[in-house]
Formats: structure tokens, sequence, C-alpha cells
């Protein structure tokens, strides 16, 4: 049985119909970049997440930059992150010649660790970002707190998270200063080529991420400050207008699909329950934990962008998931501070102990909504032949 990683056929299919008339009207139109369908799409998300303002921007990774460039980060600034993320997290910083400073991560979340942020503030320090990471908020509260004693701006890398809920039940992305996300197809929310948005709540900061989207004139080509091009395109905003309604019940998928992946690990003796961080004889698969499930009244409170179990031979088994027409994947092998480019930094391996296990250990299983039983079944059968073989 074939189970790939992600199918994104069935969901087209399902909305074909709209999406392919949402894509037309933008061809009719000859309106090609930002305009009406964009504001549209901005308002719609202002309304959705419960933000202030929204701004459609060219990609996750052009959100993440624009937000360091809405806050005039500076050549030396200092910029928090967790050292387990996707690339664009830490690169962004660098790009700015900014100095990402990296933290280890909470070992059940995979989240960077609240408790490691305030040794790493020095007078340079700027900004934090924190990852919410396959899904899940990161713990939003602390975080808070240290960014306003220390007077430091807040970015959330909601690139995986969009809708996801803290316990408070805001949405992430609107809790920091500035809130980021992809729009890559393979995001819960997934436009036709790439895409992201930033959300604010500052009027301040919405007015320099509008104009630094388009290079930063105000007037037009007259430039105070200097911007980019990270405008988005019409068709992309179309896209992801006819698809938003759509999101909370593929998240409903998604999290069933994970609920049942729990029970099949439990039933078949590889787990004993979900958030444990250490592998032993009863737990030989540690399974993602969704920390706030049991919050009141919290629907979206992990939207499992992925599924990630941690396994000690993880690479002999994505070979053997691979050979029997199971895809996975790893997400992320190497860390920041492990990775060539961030080398000058100066860390070494057996600094962030946590981020490491999970480097090593951690295999994402297809978790998309419309997989069916069957598919999921036949995944955990064939980890469990692998377990015992
Ligand atoms: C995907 C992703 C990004 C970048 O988004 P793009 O749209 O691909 O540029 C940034 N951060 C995280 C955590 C991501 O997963």
């Amino acid at each position: 049985m074939k189970v790939p990683l992600l199918d994104l056929k069935p969901q087209y299919l399902s909305l074909k119909k709209e999406l392919d008339d949402a894509i037309l009207r933008v061809a009719e139109s000859q309106y090609f970049i930002l305009g009406p369908e964009v504001k549209s799409m901005e308002e719609e998300f202002c309304e959705f997440l419960g933000s202030k303002h929204a701004i459609g921007v060219s990609s996750g990774t052009d959100a993440l930059l624009l937000a360091l460039m809405a806050i005039d980060l500076k050549p030396g600034d200092e910029v928090i992150v967790p050292t387990y993320s996707f690339f664009a997290t830490a690169g962004v910083v660098s790009r700015l010649n900014g100095v990402p400073v990296f933290t280890d991560i909470d070992p059940v979340t995979l989240n960077i660790d609240p408790n490691e942020i305030e040794k790493k503030i020095t007078p340079k320090t700027r900004a934090i970002i924190p990852v919410h990471l396959y899904g899940q908020s990161a713990d939003m509260e602390p975080i808070m707190e240290i960014a306003k004693k220390h007077n430091l701006a807040v970015i959330e890398d909601g690139a995986q998270a969009i809708s996801a809920q803290y316990k408070d039940g805001r949405c992430v992305g609107t809790i920091g200063d500035i809130g980021c996300y992809s729009f890559f197809p393979s995001k819960n929310l997934g436009c036709y080529g790439d895409g992201g948005l930033v959300v604010t709540n500052d009027d301040e900061l919405e007015h320099m991420l509008r104009i630094k989207r388009v290079h930063g004139g105000e007037p037009k080509y007259y430039h105070k400050v200097i911007g980019g091009n990270f405008r988005l395109d019409a068709i992309q905003a179309a896209v992801v207008r006819v698809k938003l309604p759509h999101l909370n019940d593929w998240s409903e998928g998604r999290r069933r699909n994970a609920a049942r992946y729990t029970q099949l690990f439990i039933d078949a003796g590889l787990a004993e329950e979900t958030g444990r961080t250490e592998f032993d004889e009863n737990n030989r698969v540690l399974l993602p934990k969704a920390v706030y499930e049991d919050v009141d009244g919290l629907t979206n409170y992990h939207i499992y962008n992925q599924y990630i179990i941690r396994i000690e031979k993880r690479d002999e088994l994505k070979r053997f998931l691979a050979e029997n027409e199971i895809s996975t994947e790893i997400y992320y092998p190497v860390p920041f501070h492990l990775q060539e480019c961030f080398a000058d930094l100066g860390y070494k391996e057996g600094d962030f102990p946590k981020a490491e296990q999970a480097g090593n250990t951690s295999l994402a299983l297809p978790i998309y909504p419309e997989l069916s039983d069957e598919q999921l079944v036949y995944v955990v059968d064939k980890i469990k032949e692998f377990m015992k073989g």
C-alpha cells in the first residue's frame, strides 16, 4: 500500500471548481500583484485570526525578514531563536547582519524552552523568535514576560501553525509584536506557489510592514527607509481565500489521524503514552503530545502540520518504510548550532542536547487529513514489524 507523506490532489479535487474559478477571476481581472484580491484576503485573515492588521507577503521567509526589517534590526543586534527549526528562522537574522543566538528546546513540545531564554540576553539582544513548530504553540506567556522585562520584540514564526491556539485561546502569531505565516504548498494552508502573511496589532509596525513590503517608499519613489519586494501575487491570495473556510475541518482531520496513530502505537506496545522524552523498554517510540489538549474550549490546540515520532534507529526505520512505499521525512537533522554556515558563532556538539536528540531521532509520519484508516494502520504495522525484526 502506498502512503505518501503528503498528497494535495484530493484536497484540490474537493474544491476544484472554486479554485479554478478563483484563478480565472484573477486572469480576467489582469490585476496580478497585491490589489483587491490581496486586500480582501488580508481582511478575512484579520477576522479569522483575531488580529488588527494582516499584510500579505511573498513567502514565510520574507514574512520573517520583513518583520525584522520593520523593527529595524541593526547589524550586530542579537536575536534569540530555538536551535531546532526550519532554516529560515535563523537565516533571516544573519541576512540582516544580526546575530542569531541559539537556545535549546523543551523536550516534550520541541519548541523553544522559555527557561533557556533569559540567560542568553545581553545588552545587544533585540528580539526573540519563538517558533510554533509542527503546528503547536510555543509557551508564549513566559516568553512575553521576559520580552516585556527586557524590552525585546517578539516575532512569532507561525509558518507551520496558522490557526493553532495558545492555552488562552488566542491564535499563534497574534500574541507577540508580529506574527509570520507561510502559504508554502505543504503547510496546512498552502497556496499554489510561494506566499506568506504577517500580522500585528500595532499601528506603527503595520505602517512599517506595509511600506517595507514595497521597497520602503513613502510616498512612492521617496525613501526614508529601505524595504524590499515582498509583494504577494493575487493568484495566491485568491487560492488561500478559497481554502481558508476549510482550514478548521482539515485541522480536525489531522487531529483525528494523530489520535489514531497514538492509539495504534500504544495498542502495539511500542509506547505507553504521549509526551515521554526518554527511550526505554516500554517507550521505544516517543509520541508527540498536544500539551494544551485539556484546556477548556480549545479546538485548534495542535494542528499537526507534522506528526513527529522519535525513535532510536530512525534512519534504518526511514529506509525500511520507504521499501514498503511509506514516505516519511526527517525534520530537522542538523540543528542550527551545528550548521556549517554558523560555525563562526562558536557552538559545538553537546551544547543543546535536547535539540540534538530531536535532530537525531525524529521522523515525520504521513498525517494529512485525507489519509484512510487502512493507511494509518499499515504505517504502524510496518513500524511494529521493523521494531520486532
Ligand atoms: C516553511 C517555514 C518557513 C518559511 O516559509 P516559506 O514560505 O517556505 O519561505 C519559516 N519557518 C518555518 C518554521 C517553516 O516551517
